[in-house]
């Protein structure tokens, strides 16, 4: 079935643009949808990068679904730091992405490309439904996730994504460690002092947020997260402020 189409096209001037999409090498192969990833640790901009994407396909004259779970602001949006914000539909654990998706077609709403925003707190089954989405149904899909827990380990949804996505690629934007190398992991930081163990973090990206029930802190002790280098999260340095400039931490 390969080759060029042989079948007769309607005359049409050589030079017209084409009317149709070309029915030759990509027919039955409607454009092909990608499941992409964006990583990075704290602040470095991901749900800023999350709206712009969603800015551009939408000028594009594409429809998107916009997810997130936990967004910084404890309400359905997707919001960033820089002050851009952008309604979205929450979704935890228990959601279906098929379904989600499946039941807004079937109300005649177009669903073109998504927009996931907090990806670490994925399952991997919702992860393969993510990819379910992109090779069945051509949904775009654009994901953004912290790359680490505070201990240093994969999100079990950024290690599904890592290990599915068609295009994976670690964001570094300006993110510095008080000693100003590159920010590359997330200290959970309580009262004080850089802490190994404990739940999985559930707070995305600001200090103390209303989080699912499963991993919320022990209520009392003042929790915040901070950026820092690799060398510095191994020594458990927080830096002379305890709190650096452009760190997040409680009054
Ligand atoms: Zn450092």
């Amino acid at each position: 079935m390969s080759g060029p189409a042989l079948q007769p096209v309607p005359a049409a001037p050589a030079s017209a643009p084409a009317a149709v999409p070309a029915s030759g090498d990509r027919r039955r192969a409607p454009a092909p949808a990608h499941l992409r990833f964006f990583h990075g640790p704290m602040d470095c901009g991901k749900s800023t990068l999350a709206l712009q994407v969603d800015h551009n396909q939408s000028r594009q004259g594409r429809s998107g679904l916009l997810l997130t779970q936990g967004d910084r602001s404890a309400q359905a949006q997707i919001t960033s730091r820089v002050g851009l914000a952008h309604d979205a539909v929450e979704v935890d654990a228990g959601t279906d992405l098929l379904l989600l998706v499946r039941s807004l077609w079937a109300e005649g709403t177009r669903v073109d490309y998504l927009i996931v925003d907090e990806a670490q707190f994925l399952t991997p089954v919702q992860v393969d439904q993510l990819a379910e989405l992109v090779d069945a149904s051509h949904v775009d899909v654009y994901a953004f996730g912290l790359t680490t827990d505070f201990r240093t380990r994969l999100f079990p949804g950024t290690q599904r994504l890592l290990e599915v996505a068609d295009d994976v690629q670690r964001i570094q934007v300006e993110v510095l460690c008080w000693c100003g190398a590159p920010g590359l992991l997330n200290a959970r930081v309580v009262d004080g002092q850089l802490v190994r163990h404990g739940a999985t973090v559930v707070v995305a990206d600001t200090a103390p947020t209303p989080a699912p029930e499963t991993a919320a802190p022990e209520p009392g002790p003042e929790v915040h997260y901070q950026v820092l280098c690799r060398r510095h999260h191994v020594l458990g340095q927080l830096g002379p402020g305890a709190a650096g400039p452009g760190q997040l931490a409680l009054p």
